[in-house]
């Protein structure tokens, strides 16, 4: 099963992604984690990323599609996985459609997490502090720039799936528990029994 999981900056698609790894076993694929690995290693794409990303900018097409295309052809994908930052723009959509088409499979679900933009700045806020500023462009000014990416750049991807009846929204500002609860509903899947 393959799965994208949708939604504005600080939804919480990363904390329901990798519930979906631990515990069903879908690899969970976040291309904000590669990209903040590639910076870290201070190579000289890290510190153009660095930049595009602490600007709140979107890091372009060729290099997002060369990356995920990388790692869904590896063969700890082959049970499933669930895409977690992309597709962000409608021409990472089409390719990843082509690249899987190539490889006999599909999207098979597309999880919206809504979540009021009130909410949004609240958990960057506090995703600031408890991370002692982990991610520099976990501020307010830069998540703004963010949002206004997501609205011109990421949201249209939604009608592209939309017409495939792809789409499963999910209210996440239910507590964390449920949303998961509802994603193993559409998903399908049996919750992991409790002690
Ligand atoms: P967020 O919490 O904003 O969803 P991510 O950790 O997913 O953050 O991504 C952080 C940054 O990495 C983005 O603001 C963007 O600059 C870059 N990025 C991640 N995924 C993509 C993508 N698919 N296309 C373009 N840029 C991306």
């Amino acid at each position: 099963m393959n799965v994208i999981i949708f939604g504005p900056p600080g939804a919480g698609k990363g904390t329901q992604a990798a519930r979906l790894q631990e515990i069903y076993g879908l690899r969970h694929l976040s291309t904000g984690d590669m990209l903040r690995a590639e910076v870290a290693s201070q190579s000289e794409l890290g510190l153009k990323l660095k930049s595009i990303m602490d600007a709140g900018q979107l890091v372009s097409d060729d290099i997002m599609i060369e990356l995920i295309g990388n790692c869904v052809s590896e063969p700890d994908c082959e049970n499933g996985f669930v895409l977690d930052g992309f597709p962000r723009t409608v021409p990472q959509a089409k390719a990843l459609d082509d690249m899987l088409r190539h490889m006999a499979r599909k999207v098979d679900h597309v999880l919206v997490l809504e979540v009021d933009e009130n909410a949004l700045i609240d958990r960057i806020r506090t995703r600031a502090a408890e991370t002692g500023g982990a991610r520099s462009d976990d501020n307010e000014d830069v998540l703004k720039k963010r949002l206004n990416e997501y609205r011109a750049k990421t949201a249209p991807v939604l009608p592209y799936f939309e017409e495939r009846d792809l789409l499963r929204k999910i209210d996440g500002m239910q507590p964390i528990e449920e949303v998961s609860a509802k994603i193993e509903s559409i998903l399908g899947i049996e919750p992991p029994k409790k002690h």
